[in-house]
């Protein structure tokens, strides 16, 4: 328990979010896509009384630039032994967001001038997302990935190359996951989440339950943007924020490639604030553990591509110009 307080009130301190920290039960509303039947949310313990309003995390609230920032009001654990699901719009075990709450999560980048964009935007405000990464685009960009890991976002995985799994035959799918969380892997050049997401919210029984295997959780969506079908950045505020009038919560699907979401979301967030909505970190206990002949896989693949480690590919930097 001491681990997670003190990791709790890090996150707490580096989120800016409010001394106050709500701590949720877990309310188990079925079985899980995996079939796994036992809880597997752990929610973020408040501090203990002990710890007196004089506690470190009391005096680190501020977010630089913005005296009242839209922060994170709870960081949430996630077991993801079985691979639970999140998201009503297609699992509906685990209903674990108190009203008011949201998560923001963005898929399918990380592009130049557009995730960079959505992090400006989050850091702004001091708030924290969960990134699905499709890997073909993580391994073009890696430094930018590693950015956002480095601020504190959750990383999780959206297939290699953004096919529909539920068409394909599984080994094939299998490989779309597994490469997906080598490169990403890679390119973070640290642990990321065994969190998963699929192209088009589209599944099959088997690769659902070879993700629950893995210990992957899996994530839909409760607020859909649609930001995918264009259109202007406040259109897109608007019907997210009427999306969630009507929930009044949830876990809002975005697109970090998208350019209107990366214009909409400053707007977005001081809405989010504005309307008493709160943002819910998601992170993982464990990271992903990736499988070594998918690592191996990847790294033929991605040879003198960029590292999270370098940002040049080793060919650029050290070349042989005598010799062989
Ligand atoms: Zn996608």
């Amino acid at each position: 328990m001491r681990t997670i307080l003190t990791k709790t009130l890090i996150a707490t301190a580096a989120l800016c979010s409010p001394l106050a920290l709500h701590v949720a039960q877990a309310q188990q509303m079925g079985p899980t896509p995996g079939g796994a039947p036992q809880p597997q949310l752990e929610a973020a313990p408040a501090p203990s009384p002990q710890m007196g309003p004089e506690a470190p995390a009391a005096k680190q609230t501020e977010c630089p630039g913005n005296p009242n920032p839209l922060g994170v009001s709870r960081v949430v654990e996630i077991d993801t032994t079985g691979g639970p699901g999140f998201g009503f719009q297609h699992y509906k075990s685990y209903d674990f967001l108190n009203p008011k709450e949201v998560v923001l999560t963005f898929d399918d980048g990380p592009l130049p001038n557009r995730t960079t964009a959505v992090l400006a935007a989050l850091n702004a405000e001091c708030t924290k997302a969960i990134f699905f990464s499709v890997g073909k685009v993580a391994a073009g960009y890696p430094e930018i990935l590693r950015d956002v890991a480095k601020a504190g976002h959750t990383v999780g995985a959206h297939t290699m190359l953004h096919k529909d799994l539920s068409k394909m035959p599984f080994e094939e799918a299998k490989s779309e996951i597994e490469k997906s969380f080598s490169v990403i892997h890679r390119a973070v050049g640290g642990p990321s989440a065994p969190f998963f997401r699929f192209p088009f919210l589209r599944h099959s029984p088997e690769t659902l339950k070879y993700l629950a295997d893995r210990n992957v959780a899996v994530f839909s969506t409760d607020i859909d943007s649609f930001d995918f079908k264009g259109g202007k950045p406040a259109a897109l505020v608007k019907r997210i924020m009427a999306s969630l009038q009507k929930h009044g919560k949830g876990i809002i699907l975005m697109h970090d490639i998208q350019p209107h979401t990366a214009a909409a979301l400053p707007e977005l967030l001081k809405q989010l604030k504005a309307g008493g909505y709160k943002v819910v970190q998601m992170t993982a206990k464990a990271p992903i553990q990736t499988l070594p002949e998918y690592d191996e896989l990847v790294q033929k693949d991605m040879q003198g591509m960029p590292t999270a480690l370098s940002d040049r590919p080793m060919n650029s930097v050290v070349k042989t110009i005598s010799g062989q």
